[in-house]
């Protein structure tokens, strides 16, 4: 009798978790996982990285679903601008611009735009761009304010490693990317380096809806739950060693 009961009380303790589950509204995250270490594809082709980690935490708090929808890398702003995702993160860097058509969140870390280079290369600072053939990502603040270089060709390319590629190949003279993706490339890849100079500073934060203020607030919320617990730092530290 008494197996019976806790048979019983198992079964239904897995029915109402999941019921709970099924009920549980989703929280669609619009990424681009070719962006290493905010987001990425693991060796198991799991999409990956600190941001993931991140939303997947204001989810927890949200007592929402996450579930990521991967895409390219100019149509993730798109996409909660026009509702079909809730949030952006994809190491989005805040800018007047974009706050035009969406919002963003507090900040959760800063960033730079780099510049790559091959070893030897002529281009030791910013100003040595002039001229150039500078490989930069689609849409990108890296692709946005390397046009005001002087004299400068820009080869846009859809993903960050394509352009590292064209660099290798020596097609390009220089790549200008976001400091953390620049350093996972130039460890994977023999004679590359970075430019002491960066060539912006930025900040990252989360993307939302300008007509969903509540979902903001909440993100807000959970933001500064995760900075004050000390989440956020244990996140970015499991994927970005300190002496990088
Ligand atoms: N931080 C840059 C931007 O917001 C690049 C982001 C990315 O390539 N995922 O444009």
């Amino acid at each position: 009798m008494k197996k019976l009961f806790g048979l019983a009380a198992g079964v239904l303790m897995v029915l109402s978790l999941a019921a709970c589950a099924k009920e549980q509204k989703e929280l669609v995250m619009a990424t681009n996982a070719e962006f290493p270490p905010y987001e990425f594809h693991s060796e198991t082709q799991e999409i990956v990285g600190i941001d993931v980690e991140i939303c997947q935490a204001i989810a927890d708090e949200l007592g929402r679903k996450l579930v990521i929808e991967d895409m390219a890398f100019d149509s993730v702003i798109t996409s909660v601008y026009t509702g079909k995702a809730d949030i952006g993160a994809a190491g989005l860097t805040i800018t007047e611009d974009r706050l035009k058509n969406i919002n963003f969140s507090t900040p959760y870390t800063t960033a730079a735009q780099v510049i790559i280079v091959q070893e030897g290369s002529d281009i030791a600072s910013p100003d040595d761009l002039t001229g150039k053939t500078i490989g930069v990502q689609l849409g990108t603040t890296g692709d946005i304010y390397a046009e005001d270089i002087e004299g400068a060709t820009l080869e846009r390319y859809n993903k960050g490693f394509e352009a590292v590629q064209a660099l290798l190949q020596g097609k390009i003279d220089a790549v200008i990317i976001d400091n953390e993706p620049a350093n996972v490339f130039v460890s994977q890849n023999e004679g590359l380096v970075i430019v002491d100079e960066a060539f912006t500073y930025e900040e990252y934060a989360i993307a939302i809806a300008k007509d969903n203020e509540q979902l903001l607030n909440e993100v807000n919320a959970a933001i500064a739950k995760l900075k004050e617990s000390g989440k956020l730092d244990e996140i970015i530290n499991k994927y970005i060693s300190a002496d990088n």
